[in-house]
C-alpha cells in the first residue's frame, strides 16, 4: 500500500496516533512513525490524530491534473455525501464545475450504491447465507482480510459502489475514458490502486478543493443556482445505517448498522464468537460512516447538520432507473499476517524492564499510544515500540536519575518557594554550613540560615544570577552562590559552592605578599637613606677639594706673573 505518508521530520513523539489506531498499525522507530502496511486498514484516524500533520494520506491531483489537460475525455464520480460538503442539495452546481475544471462529466457514485444494494438484497433472498457483512467500506474489507481471516467468506462478495460506478461509466464510456473518484474516504485511494482498470484516481475533497482554489473556482455552492433534482433512496449511502436504510428487507432476516472502527472490531469478535445469527451487519469503519469520513472537511465531519442534509436528499422511495445487470461479483483474500508473539517469560521480562515488577506496578495508562502495559510489551517483543515510550518508567527514571545527582552533589542545592520557604536542600547544604547530618531544612526559612536579599531580588527580576562570591559569616565560610529563578514552579533554586578552603589559602597568601611588600617597603626606605647620606657626605668631600685646588691654581698663577 503506498497510501499514508508519515514525514518523520514533524513527528514529536506523542503517540497520539497511535493512541487512535485501532488495530496499532503504527510502529515507532527512531523517534517517528512508520505504518506497518500488512495491518493498516486505511482508516484515516492517525491523519486526523495528528496535530503536527506528519501523517498525510498521498495526493494524487497532480495526475488528475494531467489526465484533465490530456486528450482523454475523464469523467467524474462523485459521493453521495457531495451536499454536505459544498452546499447544495442538487448534484447540478456541482457537477457544472467538475465540468468547468475539465471533466467530460460528472456523475453521483450513489447509482453504483443502488446497484450494490440491489445486490445486497438478492443475497439476503437468496437464503442460504447465515450471516452476511456488508462489503461497501474499503477499510472494514481490510480490517476483516487482515485481522479477522476466519470471517473473510461472511463477506457479501460484490463491488463497492465506487467500483460498481466505474463499472457502469466504463459500459457507457468505453475503456479508453479516465475516470476519477471523488469523496472523503482515504480507503477508497487503496481499493482504487488494487482495482487497475476500474476507477484511475480517487481524490478526496481536500483534493478537489485545491484544484478548484488553482483554478480560482468556488469551493463553496452555497446559493449556486439550480434547478430541483428528484431524491434518490440509495444516497443515503454515507449515513450510519445508510446501507440497510435502503434496503427492501426479508421479514425474517435482522439488519444491523455498525459504525466506527472499534464498534466494528467489537462486532466481529461477537460474529466470529458465534453470538450472531441469520443477519445482515453494515459494518462502516468512519464514526458517522461515510458523512464522518477522515477527508469531510474539518467543519462538517461529523455534524448533525451534514446527516440530516444528506438523509433529506435520500428521503424516498425512489431511486436510480434499474440499469442492464452488471458483472458485481469480488473475491476477497485473508491478508492476515500474524506477528512473532512472545512468550510469557518474554513478556515478563520486557515488563521487568519497563520497571513492572508486580501487576500493581503496571499502570495501564495508555500514555504509549498502548491500552494495557502488557500490549505494549508485546510491541516491544515485535519491534513496533520501545522502552522509552513508557512515560512512568521515564518519569521514574529521571526522577531516581536527578534524585541521585542531588543527593550525591558536593554543591548545595536549595529551592525555595516564593513565601522564602525551603522546598528542598540537600545533604551538601548541612556539610558546607557545617551543620549536623540530620537537619531538617525543608519547612524552614530561607532566613533561618542566611540572608534572603538574593533569593528575592531573583524571585524579583525572575531572572539567573551568575556566580558570585559570599561570606556567610555566622558560619565563617566562603560560598560561590548561582541563583536560579525557575518561574514554572515558582521557586528560586540556589546553588552553593564551598570554596571557603581556597578562599582562606588566598587570602593568607594575600597577607603574606602585603607582608614581604612592607618589608620590602621598609628595606628600600633604609637603603635609600644611606644612599642620601653616602651622597651627601661625598658632595661635602668634592666641595672642599675643589675651593683648595682653586686657591692654589690662584696662588700659583700670582707667583707666575711676579717673575721677571
Ligand atoms: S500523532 Fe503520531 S506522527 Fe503525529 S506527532 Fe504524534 S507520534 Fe508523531
Ligand atoms: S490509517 Fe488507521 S489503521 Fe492505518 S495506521 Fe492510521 S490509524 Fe492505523
Ligand atoms: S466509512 Fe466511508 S469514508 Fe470511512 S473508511 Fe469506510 S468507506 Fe471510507
Amino acid at each position: 500500500m503506498d497510501v499514508l505518508r508519515f514525514q518523520k521530520a514533524n513527528c514529536k513523539d506523542c503517540y497520539k496516533c497511535i493512541r487512535r489506531c485501532a488495530v496499532k498499525a503504527i510502529a515507532m522507530r527512531d523517534h517517528h512513525t512508520e505504518v506497518i502496511d500488512e495491518d493498516c486498514v486505511l482508516c484515516g484516524r492517525c491523519v486526523l490524530a495528528c496535530p503536527q500533520y506528519a501523517n498525510q494520506a498521498r495526493w494524487d491531483i497532480q495526475p488528475v491534473r494531467q489526465l484533465l489537460q490530456s486528450d482523454k475525455p475523464v469523467y467524474a464520480m462523485v459521493a453521495p455525501s457531495f451536499s454536505f460538503q459544498y452546499g447544495p442539495d442538487e448534484f447540478g452546481p456541482l457537477r457544472r464545475q467538475l465540468m468547468t475544471l475539465g471533466f467530460a462529466d460528472a456523475f453521483e457514485s450513489a447509482e453504483g450504491a443502488c446497484l450494490v444494494k440491489t445486490q445486497y438484497e438478492n443475497l439476503v433472498a437468496q437464503g442460504d447465507r447465515d450471516v452476511i457483512l456488508s462489503s461497501c467500506c474499503p477499510a472494514v474489507v481490510l480490517l476483516i482480510e487482515r485481522h479477522f481471516p476466519s470471517l473473510v467468506p461472511l463477506l457479501a462478495p460484490l463491488l463497492s459502489p465506487m467500483q460498481a460506478e466505474a463499472k457502469l461509466l466504463r459500459r457507457r464510456f468505453g475503456p479508453d475514458a479516465a475516470i476519477v473518484y471523488i469523496g472523503s474516504c482515504i480507503a477508497a485511494k487503496n481499493e482504487c490502486d488494487q482495482t487497475p482498470g476500474l476507477t484511475d484516481y480517487a481524490l478526496t475533497y481536500d483534493e478537489l478543493n485545491a484544484l478548484f482554489v488553482s483554478n480560482k473556482l468556488p469551493v463553496d455552492l452555497h446559493g449556486a443556482q439550480c434547478s430541483p433534482e428528484p431524491r434518490r433512496r440509495s444516497r443515503s449511502f454515507p449515513l450510519p445505517g445508510g446501507v440497510i436504510g435502503c434496503m427492501n428487507k426479508q421479514e425474517d432476516y435482522s439488519y444491523l448498522s455498525v459504525d466506527g472502527l472499534e464498534n466494528c472490531i467489537a462486532a466481529l469478535n461477537e460474529i466470529k464468537a458465534g453470538r450472531l445469527h441469520h443477519c445482515f451487519i453494515e459494518l462502516r469503519s468512519c464514526t458517522g460512516s461515510c458523512a464522518g469520513g477522515p477527508k469531510m472537511s474539518a467543519d462538517a465531519r461529523n455534524r448533525l447538520e451534514g446527516r440530516i442534509r444528506i438523509a433529506h436528499t435520500a428521503d424516498t422511495l425512489e431511486d436510480f432507473p434499474p440499469q442492464p445487470t452488471l458483472p458485481l461479483e469480488r473475491t476477497f483474500q485473508p491478508r492476515y499476517a500474524q506477528a512473532k508473539m512472545p512468550t510469557e517469560e518474554e513478556i515478563q521480562d520486557i515488563l521487568r524492564k519497563l520497571g513492572k515488577n508486580s501487576p500493581a506496578d503496571e499502570l495501564n495508562c495508555g500514555t504509549c499510544g498502548y491500552s494495557t502495559c502488557r500490549e505494549k510489551a508485546i510491541a516491544i517483543f515485535q519491534g513496533k515500540a520501545d522502552i522509552t515510550m513508557c512515560l512512568p518508567y521515564m518519569k521514574k527514571r529521571a526522577e531516581s536519575l536527578s534524585d541521585k545527582i542531588i543527593s550525591n552533589s558536593p554543591n548545595a542545592i536549595l529551592a525555595v518557594d516564593s513565601a522564602l520557604r525551603i522546598k528542598l536542600a540537600n545533604r551538601a547544604l548541612a556539610d558546607i554550613l557545617g551543620l549536623p547530618e540530620d537537619t531538617v531544612f525543608t519547612g524552614r526559612q530561607v532566613s533561618d540560615l542566611m540572608d534572603d536579599f538574593e533569593f528575592i531580588t531573583a524571585f524579583s527580576s525572575g531572572e539567573h544570577t551568575k556566580a558570585r562570591k559570599t561570606y556567610l559569616e555566622q558560619y565563617d565560610k566562603y560560598v560561590e552562590q548561582v541563583f536560579i529563578s525557575d518561574e514554572n514552579n515558582n521557586l528560586v533554586i540556589c546553588l552553593m559552592k564551598d570554596i571557603t578552603q581556597a578562599e582562606k589559602t588566598r587570602l593568607s597568601l594575600q597577607k603574606t605578599k602585603s607582608e614581604a611588600i612592607e618589608i620590602t617597603d621598609q628595606i628600600i626606605a633604609k637603603q635609600m637613606r644611606i644612599v642620601h647620606e653616602i651622597a651627601s657626605l661625598l658632595g661635602e668631600t668634592a666641595a672642599e677639594t675643589k675651593v683648595a685646588l682653586t686657591q692654589l691654581k690662584n696662588t700659583v698663577a700670582m707667583e707666575e706673573e711676579k717673575l721677571p
